[in-house]
């Protein structure tokens, strides 16, 4: 007998109009392998064929709509790119002018005049008349009626390479109406009635049927609500049902007191006050450390909102518990940085810190190496070198992984067998991504955000110049550097072309070395194609003040401190992500004079560029930056999330359906309370499709 689950499974050569070569098309191009995967590959939009409108009725823009008319005329008008096909449709109540940019030669062959055509599309007004530019159209002759026996025609997303094959969006859809009549009675319902019933919502076998074929509208809003929240729920729930294992799984070291060293440090040698944030974020993760289980944490702030010295700190508990702390970060220049920073402000302590990188030298490193081992090293700080297998701890129990996305996902797991029981372990970010998405994108590591700047801060003044503002630039960095402050000039890396790359640059440089001229200024350079040592050098240089200009492809090595620094200048702004944009104008602003930032671009912006560029300039709060970003663009762009394929979703939306995302995540957590192992019958069916879902994932508490 053939199961339910069985028939879903079934391979999709077997559905009727496939075959061998059809089926290979499908598995490359679309990852459909089974009767499952087609149903569950859904349409992009419907054409709504239960209403025409009349030219006369359409109102407003924004809406798909369908027209039935005659083109009457058809003219090609303008030049070069402002070249477009304009026609005329007409119905029985007006007119509406249909608009193409491109193709327009294949559309000119296929609009022979005087027919009858049905249009697909959005209306807009443009000078007073609507019009729809590149309008889908079907010709009611090619199409006869008895193919679409539903008033709703779904159009699925293709490829080049599968049109060619015959699989065009009509044929995808055959296919699923030929699917859905026989897997249709086999479609089991995978949420609890609970869960069902109270949120109201559709059946899952509705859901799949409608979503193809929808019987009206309100049953497509319907599939598609009931769909994105399976969608979402599963995720959320895949995730903490994975931090669950682990925290299960792995116990962690019990840091229970906050001793002399955290006190001593705490009430004689902290520089400054902490801001409530940073309070707020030690308790949360002492809290966390002292629960017997291992901690996973991200830890999110802003630019300049004090991570390292909250690292410190917490640095300081696992000492007074008997314990050594790593400190990991990116690159040599960040880690010295760390290094001088955190041995001055433990000079006065009892502390010992030392420094790792590739460059220690042998018998330094012999030493440290032993101190490790032997216990008597406290603190490390370094870069990748703390991972290589020759370093080993006496009793590693807590790491911190500074700008986490610089690191590979290989290179973090190691730090976890440093210890028989894992370390606790802290991944900081100053890459802003709203709460919702962070808890999906993490789901299984937990969360803290210092969402605070220290008081007294300045914010940065940003500015957007175009180039015909240069002499007004120069004689602005004239006047700060004549104050005593420092510049950073950056320019744009264009990763296709790295000799261009440094055209820029280096055109930048002669031009800044005519307005700047030696002796009364010096400049430094950095880019990607010095050696490692002469780009130290420069750093340093910049660093201690012997240039006040530092001009750079985007190797300003990020968390940089220079506080003598005052103004960024990003030139070609417009080519830069915000958020990169974002964690430049971070580089200055750290001391307590007024820093600047100045987005330099040419004079001829698109709509979008200059939405960006405004953004910057009217806030400096990265959080909201990473909102408009995110909006604008979308999540897929955002570091880090590439690889992670958790972003994937096929009808969800993690910034359109935030709201979702928070609920979901509160009944998933709910729900695992509850019934940890989903063990309950009326919970059966969720667990059952967790399990598949748990078989492909994506395992960030492990890996970080
Ligand atoms: P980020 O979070 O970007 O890594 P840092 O840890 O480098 O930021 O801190 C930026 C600067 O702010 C440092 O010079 C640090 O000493 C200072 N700082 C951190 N916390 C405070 C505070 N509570 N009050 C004043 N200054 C602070
Ligand atoms: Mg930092």
């Amino acid at each position: 007998m053939i199961t339910q689950v069985d028939l879903l499974e079934t391979p999709i050569e077997f559905l009727k109009g496939v075959g061998p070569k059809k089926a290979d098309i499908l598995r490359k191009e679309f990852n459909i392998f089974t009767f499952d995967d087609l149903l569950n590959y859904y349409p992009y939009r419907h054409i709504d064929k239960s209403k025409v409108y009349h030219i006369a009725d359409i109102q407003s823009e924004g809406a798909y709509i369908q027209l039935k008319g005659r083109v009457v005329s058809s003219e090609i008008m303008g030049q070069q790119r402002g070249k477009r096909l304009v026609c005329k449709l007409v119905d029985e109540t007006g007119s509406i002018d249909l608009v193409w940019f491109n193709g327009i030669k294949w559309v000119e062959e296929m609009l022979r005049e005087n027919r009858d055509f049905i249009v697909f599309g959005k209306p807009t007004l443009f000078n007073n008349r609507w019009n729809i530019t590149h309008p889908e159209l079907i010709d009611p002759k090619n199409q006869p009626v008895s193919a679409v026996p539903m008033s709703f025609q779904p159009l699925y997303n293709t490829s080049d390479k599968a049109k060619r094959a015959g699989l065009d969006s009509k044929a995808i859809s055959k296919l699923v109406m030929t699917l859905l009549p026989q897997v249709r009675e086999v479609i089991q319902e995978r949420l609890s009635n609970d869960i069902r019933q109270n949120l109201k919502l559709m059946s899952l076998k509705d859901a799949l049927c409608n979503i193809h074929y929808p019987e009206d509208m309100q049953a497509l809003s319907q599939a598609m609500l009931r769909l994105k929240f399976d969608e979402l729920f599963f995720t959320q729930l895949k995730m903490l049902k994975l931090k669950l294992v682990t925290s299960k799984k792995y116990k962690g070291h019990v840091f229970s007191v906050v001793g002399e060293t955290f006190n001593t440090f705490y009430h004689q040698y902290l520089p400054f006050p902490l801001t409530n944030a940073q309070k707020r974020v030690i308790k949360e993760i002492r809290a966390d450390m002292g629960s017997g289980r291992q901690m996973n944490r991200l830890l999110q702030g802003d630019v300049g909102s004090g991570k390292t010295i909250t690292a410190l700190l917490l640095m300081l508990i696992a000492k007074d518990n008997g314990f050594q702390s790593c400190l990991m970060a990116p690159t040599e220049i960040l880690a010295t940085q760390h290094y001088e920073n955190i041995k001055r402000q433990l000079a006065p302590m009892n502390v010992r810190v030392e420094f790792l990188s590739g460059s220690t030298k042998m018998a330094k490193r012999r030493e440290i190496h032993e101190g490790l081992q032997n216990g008597d090293v406290d603190i490390i700080i370094g870069t990748h070198a703390l991972i290589e297998d020759e370093v080993r701890f006496k009793n590693l129990g807590f790491v911190v992984i500074d700008e986490q996305h610089r690191f590979g996902v290989e290179q973090r797991a190691k730090l976890w067998r440093k210890n028989t029981i894992p370390p606790h372990i802290l991944v900081m970010t100053a890459t802003p991504i709203p709460r919702t998405l962070a808890m999906t994108l993490y789901g299984d590591l937990d969360l803290s955000v210092i969402d605070e700047l220290p008081k007294g801060r300045k914010p940065i003044i940003t500015a957007h110049y175009f180039e015909k503002d240069r002499l007004r630039l120069n004689g602005f960095l004239q006047r700060e550097i004549a104050k005593g402050r420092q510049v950073f000039v950056v320019y744009p890396l264009i990763k296709e072309s790295e000799k261009m790359d440094l055209q820029d640059l280096m055109a930048g440089y002669d031009a800044m070395s005519r307005a700047f001229p030696l002796p009364q200024y010096a400049l430094g350079i950095v880019h990607g194609k010095m050696k490692p040592e002469e780009k130290e050098f420069e750093m340093q240089r910049f660093i201690k003040n012997g240039t006040q200009i530092l001009l750079s492809t985007t190797v300003i090595e990020v968390g940089i401190d220079v506080p003598n620094a005052t103004v960024m200048v990003v030139e070609n702004a417009e080519r830069f992500g915000l958020s990169q944009l974002h964690q430049l104008r971070g580089r200055v602003g750290r001391g307590g004079e007024q820093s600047y930032c100045i987005l330099m671009s040419g004079n001829k912006l698109t709509t979008e560029s200059k939405q960006r560029l405004d953004a910057m300039v009217a806030t400096t709060d990265g959080f909201e930056i990473a909102n408009f970003d995110l909006k604008l663009r979308g999540p897929g762009d955002l570091q880090g999330t590439q690889q992670s394929g958790i972003l994937d979703f096929k009808i969800a939306d993690l910034i359109k359906d935030e709201k979702m995302v928070a609920y979901t995540r509160n009944l998933a957590k709910a729900l695992l309370e509850k019934d940890p192992d989903l063990s309950q019958p009326e919970n059966a069916s969720m667990a059952r499709h967790l399990a598949k879902l748990m078989r492909k994932n994506v395992y960030w508490g492990m890996i970080s």
